[in-house]
């Protein structure tokens, strides 16, 4: 039987830590504050916005709720970005995805404050991580890393596929492994002989958007998989994710389960990353 990748329980101990952090912080004066932005009520995104809010509250985080109408402008959005970019007292600020189609989430991500951006989307922050230097990192592959490492799982020297190479995941993840010494290889919907090419991975990290793709066929025996995939079938509350984990695990030697897996982290590690930015901005290194 596989190893079960318990993210729940690691994400906990990590929001266990920052909160005795931002304790010894607030001791000092510090204090942590998110601005949450959300334009429009789409249900998902309210349930998001608010599971981060929580998380905020548990860490010891100020977080301050932005909510805009559907049809606020893009000029208005980015006024309302620049006022919290100019602000002492905001240290991260966040823009709930995804944004009704007249607004670009480009432009709107990229006037976040490179030294704000505790999600990590703006480009000054992906070059920083592509070319090692400080500053955020894109909280979903963070938390995978946080998964091994926590998991006592070696990344040094493993031969790694990541399948998937969004800006959001796939990419960053890549980079992450190969900051940890992985072989890195990644797979998308172009690679030809999927198979083989996942077959080869001792971790193979799967974010490709596509309920329970990855069967037993895709994965070598003794691989660590990581589940980075959400879904949810309409009507029904269960989750699955993109790997099918019945499937799978008795094949492999550790797995994530979904939910429970991977899900969990990525808000823990959006905390980590507001804790991050008082240092980040302390040394205006982004
Ligand atoms: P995207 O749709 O942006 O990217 C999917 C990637 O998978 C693309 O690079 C695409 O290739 C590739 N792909 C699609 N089909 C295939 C295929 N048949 N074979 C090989 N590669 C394929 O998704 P995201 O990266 O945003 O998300 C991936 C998954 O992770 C989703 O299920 C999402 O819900 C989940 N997710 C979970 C999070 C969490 O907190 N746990 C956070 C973010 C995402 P190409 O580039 O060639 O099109």
């Amino acid at each position: 039987m596989a190893f079960l990748i318990d993210g729940k329980k690691i994400s906990s101990e990590i929001k266990e830590e920052l909160r005795e952090k931002v304790a010894r912080m607030k001791a000092e004066g510090i204090e942590i504050t998110l601005a949450v932005i959300q334009v429009g009520q789409d249900p998902a995104s309210s349930v998001y916005v608010g599971n981060k809010k929580k998380a905020c509250e548990y860490v010891g985080i100020r977080s301050l709720s932005y909510g805009l109408e559907e049809n606020v402008t893009q000029e208005e959005l980015l006024s309302l970005i620049d006022e919290l970019n100019g602000r002492e007292d905001v240290n991260g600020i966040l823009v709930q995805l995804p944004l009704p189609a007249h607004i670009s989430e480009e432009s709107v991500l990229e006037r976040i404050s490179p030294l704000k951006d505790v999600d990590a989307f703006h480009p000054v922050n992906v070059g920083a991580l592509c070319i090692g230097k400080p500053g955020f990192v894109s909280c979903t592959p963070a938390g995978v890393i946080e998964l091994l490492k926590r998991s006592g799982i070696e990344i040094e020297g493993k031969e790694c596929v990541v399948v998937g190479r969004s800006n959001i995941v796939g990419k960053p993840m890549a980079l992450l492994l190969l900051r940890e010494n992985g072989t890195v290889t990644i797979a998308h919907s172009r690679t030809r002989n999927l198979q083989e090419v996942t077959k080869r991975a001792d971790i193979l990290v799967v974010a490709v958007g596509k309920p329970k793709m990855i069967t037993r066929e895709y994965v070598k025996e003794g691989a660590v998989v990581i589940d980075v995939g959400i879904h949810r079938t309409p009507g029904s509350k269960k989750l699955y994710g993109d790997v099918d984990f019945e499937d799978v695990e008795p094949v492999c030697s550790a797995i994530t389960p979904v939910p429970g897996g991977v899900g969990p982290m990525t808000i823990a590690m959006l905390m980590h990353n507001c804790v991050e930015s008082v240092e980040l901005q302390k040394r205006q290194v982004v």
